[in-house]
C-alpha cells in the first residue's frame, strides 16, 4: 500500500502539487520515541519529505485518532502563576503534563510538589532552559540529566525519566538522538496556544480551538495570566466537542505513536 501511495505522491509532484506536497511533508514531528528514525521524522530531504507524506496518509486512514487532549504547561514552577494555574485545573477536574525547568523546580520544590500532590504529571523541560539547538551534545545530555535528576528528588513522578520536551522547541537531529540514547519520548505538540506572546485570553483560545486535532497534545505556559483566564472556557469547548483531558503519558500510552504524528484536524 506504501508503494501505490509513494506512485500517487510522485505522480502529484510531476502534476504540479509540489507545493502541497512540500506543505505536507513540512509538518514536524509532535512525538520522537526512542525507537522512532530521527532522519526519517525530521530531514528535510526528499526521501524523508516523501516518507512522511505516505506514511502520514497511512496513519490517518489506518490507525485510531481518539479525541484525547493532553494539555502540557512549559517552565517554571513560578510562585503565584503555578499555583493560580493548579486551582483552575483542580476546580475543572483536569490533570495535565508540567514540563518543569530544574533550576526552578530546585529555587520553588514546594510548588513542584503541589503539581504532583495534585494528580498533575511532571516531565523533563531541562535544567536551565538553554536553546539545545546550540549546544554540544554533551552539553544536551547534561542538561536533561541534570533536570531529570533535580525533578526525580522532589516527586519520584517515573515521567521525568521517560518524557522530555526542549526549551522553545529548538532541538536539531542530533539533539533528538542523545535523548533517545537517553532512553526519552520528545514530546513537542500537535497545537500551539501561541501563549508564549503576550496575548489576551480569547487569542489563546481562538489559537487551540483553531489548531485542533485527534488527539490533541496543547503546548501552553506556566507563567502566563491570559492562559489561566482562557482555561475554563478552552475546556468546556473541547468537552463539548467529545474531548477527554489526559495527561500527555496517558495519551501516549493510548493513542499509537503514528497516529500522534499524523492526527485528524478537527473544527472545534
Ligand atoms: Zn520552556
Amino acid at each position: 500500500m506504501q508503494t501505490v501511495l509513494a506512485f500517487i505522491v510522485a505522480a502529484l509532484v510531476v502534476a504540479g502539487g509540489f507545493r502541497v506536497f512540500r506543505h505536507d511533508s513540512d509538518i514536524k514531528p509532535a512525538l520522537v520515541t526512542p525507537h522512532m528514525n530521527v532522519h526519517a521524522e525530521f530531514s528535510g530531504d526528499f526521501s524523508a519529505r516523501l516518507y512522511r507524506v505516505t506514511h502520514g496518509m497511512v496513519a490517518q486512514r489506518t490507525l485510531a485518532h481518539p479525541k484525547l487532549i493532553a494539555l502540557t504547561f512549559d517552565d517554571g514552577p513560578y510562585p503565584m502563576f503555578t499555583p493560580l494555574l493548579l486551582d483552575e485545573l483542580r476546580a475543572m477536574h483536569v490533570h495535565a503534563t508540567f514540563f518543569l525547568i530544574g533550576r526552578d523546580a530546585q529555587q520553588w520544590p514546594g510548588i513542584a510538589r503541589l503539581i504532583e500532590a495534585d494528580g498533575n504529571e511532571i516531565a523533563d523541560h531541562t535544567y536551565t532552559h538553554p536553546d539545545l539547538d546550540h549546544e554540544t551534545n554533551a552539553q544536551v545530555r547534561e542538561e536533561i540529566l541534570k533536570g531529570r535528576d533535580v525533578l526525580w528528588h522532589l516527586t519520584h513522578d517515573a515521567s521525568v525519566r521517560d518524557l522530555m520536551r526542549p526549551p522553545h522547541g529548538r532541538y536539531t537531529a542530533a539533539t533528538l538522538r542523545v535523548a533517545q540514547r537517553l532512553g526519552y519520548k520528545v514530546v513537542l505538540w500537535t497545537d500551539d496556544s501561541g501563549d508564549w506572546r503576550t496575548l489576551t485570553p480569547k487569542q489563546v483560545e481562538t489559537n487551540l480551538l483553531h489548531y485542533a486535532s485527534a488527539p490533541d497534545i496543547v503546548l501552553l505556559h506556566s507563567g502566563k495570566l491570559a492562559t489561566i483566564e482562557a482555561l475554563p472556557s478552552v475546556v468546556a469547548r473541547f468537552r463539548k466537542a467529545g474531548y477527554t483531558f489526559v495527561t500527555a503519558g496517558e495519551l501516549l500510552r493510548q493513542v499509537q505513536p503514528e497516529a500522534i504524528n499524523h492526527p485528524l484536524h478537527l473544527s472545534v
